[in-house]
């Protein structure tokens, strides 16, 4: 079964998403849906997805990072630089649209796995720019609130 992935305006992008709880944490469920919006974001040439993308409403993003997908639950960020600086980006739930948004150039983003080991993740320029964008999905937030300038062409699509 594959995942269909909503795009603006369904409702569903809007809603805020809610931590995944203790108990499910390395469940053959969890498990399942992680590797299952792996193969979303694959197959729709993304280098990230969020749950709420899918219509699920658990804190959970993927995220390719160095050519290797994986799964965050309940990721954080726990600090942001100073330093801003405008990225150009685009959705697979906003096809077509692209546009300057002004991220943090690093951030401290912590986590957990499918298992529930904590992870934490130092990041910079694009990849600290996928883990805001996904993370503002969790929240309910899409890239098109916050941008600055449309564009037309793609450098990221998450
Ligand atoms: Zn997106």
């Amino acid at each position: 079964m594959s995942l269909d992935i909503l795009t603006d305006p369904n409702p569903e992008l809007r809603t805020v998403s809610a931590p995944v709880a203790e108990e499910r944490f390395g469940t053959p469920e969890l498990k399942a849906f992680g590797a299952q919006m792996i193969e979303a974001m694959i197959d729709d040439n993304g280098i990230g997805l969020a749950a709420p993308q899918v219509g699920v409403h658990d804190r959970m993003i993927v995220v390719t990072m160095n050519n290797q997908p994986a799964v965050y639950v309940n990721p954080e960020i726990i600090s942001r630089s100073a330093a801003l600086f405008d990225f150009e980006e685009g959705c697979l739930s906003v096809p077509g649209v692209f546009g300057l948004v002004e991220r943090h150039k690093k951030v401290k983003v912590r986590a957990r796995t499918l298992e529930g080991l904590p992870v934490q993740l130092s990041l910079k320029q694009l990849n600290a720019v996928i883990f805001q964008h996904e993370i503002d999905h969790l929240d309910g937030v899409l890239f098109t609130d916050k941008v600055k300038r449309l564009t037309h062409s793609s450098t990221t699509i998450a």
